[in-house]
């Protein structure tokens, strides 16, 4: 071979260097050997494009591949810092579990255990029984059961409850949740048949009367979720339109999506509805999320009539879309704290962010000012500022919480430098960090860092490259 790429080394002689022994030993010979062909190939690639073949040199090569069988080593997820101000980030995993419920997840997953098993009579059990017990003397249900997450929960509901059969919702309530979680597409997926009703600000209790007919198997009712509707606005009461499926002997059902557990303007918080408030108002079934305010794992939480939650579980559906032991372990675990208010907000992480006090979260940009300032250096101008959390998952929309943390700009006032390698810089961190973009400023929410001193020790690796 002539020209740039016979400049390349061999496989074999890249294996052949010191420091390879090591790769080996970590990762063995097959793994580093595919990964050491894939990073030749970026390099001929780079080279065949006019890069430079000086910058192909054996070390380079060797630590190429060093870093990707390290990436590619990493397990997923990859825990990150949340700093982007959405404490409920979807993306980002939701609800963090209190150490009770990561215990109980352990134990669950590393012991047999009575899951579907009743130690008195010695015979088969109700896998769900005392979690559903539980979750009934909590709200007051008649009944209860658990599905995977609450769009499974929806699903499940629609598909037992109005198979083939219409559905009234409103248009002010046809949503999408984000990861294409659309309500009209999901009711489809369950068999029902959506009604539109009224418009999309305003609904009035009669379009459902007009909409009602023989046809119709139930009255669904979905939180708005991730937006608000204001002005010249209105929805039919529950209680008007329980009244209604009631004299139509039809269920009425509300989809509540976020769902807290408690009334959380105890907690100086904005209120949002409680699925206890929901059944008070004549909701026959009511569905939420485990992972939401309630900060507990992934599940879909069903509640309600005694008949209705029966003929749910009949569902060949359910047996589909069932919790498993270990998140069920979890569940049950978050709920038991429930049952003590008084140390909730101290045992329940969801909580405890959502309310600690701002005073607390600007001492902490305060500590770690200047710790990012001596790192970033003098290209870069770190601020304490005051910001929003948002509580996210679409639970209280715009009602952001008070908040404080840190902007990072360029220092020069003349020059604006983009902040998008910085933001990189941080993803880089072994733990990366995830900030959110303002301007051209780099905004780090700090209401959800509980690991400070996590997150200052890595700042050391922190390369803001060109
Ligand atoms: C979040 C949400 C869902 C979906 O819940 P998952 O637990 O994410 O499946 C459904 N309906 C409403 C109103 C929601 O807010």
């Amino acid at each position: 071979m002539t020209g740039p790429l016979s400049q390349l080394p061999s496989v074999d002689a890249v294996l052949r260097m010191t420091g390879a022994e090591a790769l080996i030993a970590t990762y063995g010979r097959s793994a580093v050997t595919d990964s050491l062909r894939e990073t030749l190939s970026v390099y001929r690639q780079r080279l065949a494009d006019g890069g430079e073949p000086g910058e192909a040199t054996d070390t380079a090569i060797l630590a190429d591949t060093g870093r990707l069988l390290d990436r590619r080593a990493d397990l997923h997820p990859k825990p990150v810092f949340n700093l982007s101000g959405t404490v409920l980030h979807t993306n980002l995993g939701r609800a963090i579990l209190p150490p009770e419920a990561i215990a109980a997840m352990t134990r669950a997953a590393s012991r047999q255990t009575a899951l579907e098993f009743n130690l008195e009579t010695g015979k088969r059990g109700d896998r769900e029984r005392p979690v559903a017990d539980r979750l009934c003397r909590l709200t007051g249900a008649e009944a209860a059961t658990f599905v995977n997450n609450n769009a499974a929960a929806v699903l499940l509901v629609l598909n037992s409850l109005a198979l083939r059969k219409e559905v009234p919702v409103s248009r002010g309530e046809l949503i999408e949740i984000g990861g294409s979680f659309r309500m009209p597409d999901i009711m489809a997926r369950a068999g029902a048949k959506l009604v539109e009703v009224g418009t999309t600000n305003r609904t009035h209790l009669s379009d459902f009367e007009t909409a009602i007919g023989k046809r119709t198997g139930a009255i669904m009712k979905v939180h708005p979720s991730n937006y608000r509707i204001e002005g010249f606005t209105r929805a039919v009461a529950d209680p008007d339109l329980a009244a209604l499926a009631t004299s139509n002997s039809i269920p009425f059902i509300n989809d509540l999506g976020s769902g807290a557990l408690i009334d959380l303007s105890r907690y100086g918080l904005p209120a949002e509805e409680t699925p206890m408030q929901a059944l008070a108002k004549g909701a026959d079934v009511v569905t939420f999320s485990g992972d939401k305010l309630l900060g507990g794992p992934q599940a879909g939480l069903i509640v309600g009539r005694a008949d209705l939650i029966a003929k749910i579980k009949r569902n060949p559906l359910k047996r589909a879309l069932r919790l498993d032991k270990v998140t069920m372990a979890a569940l049950d675990s978050v709920l038991s704290l429930y049952e003590k208010p008084e140390t909730l907000r101290d045992r329940l992480p969801t909580l405890r962010i959502l309310t600690l006090p701002v005073a607390d979260i600007e001492a902490r940009a305060s500590r770690l000012l200047s710790r990012i300032q001596a790192v970033l250096g003098p290209d870069w101008r770190v601020e304490p500022i005051a910001c929003r959390s948002e509580i996210g998952s679409g639970a209280l929309p715009g009602d952001g919480i008070d908040s404080a943390g840190l902007a990072i700009g360029g220092a020069s006032k003349k020059k604006t430098v983009s902040p998008t390698r910085l933001t990189k810089a941080f993803r880089s961190l072994p733990c990366p960090v995830i900030g959110r973009l303002s301007g051209d400023q780099l905004i780090f929410d700090l209401r959800c860092l509980d690991d400070e001193d996590g997150f200052a020790a890595q700042l050391s690796s922190l390369r803001v490259g060109e």
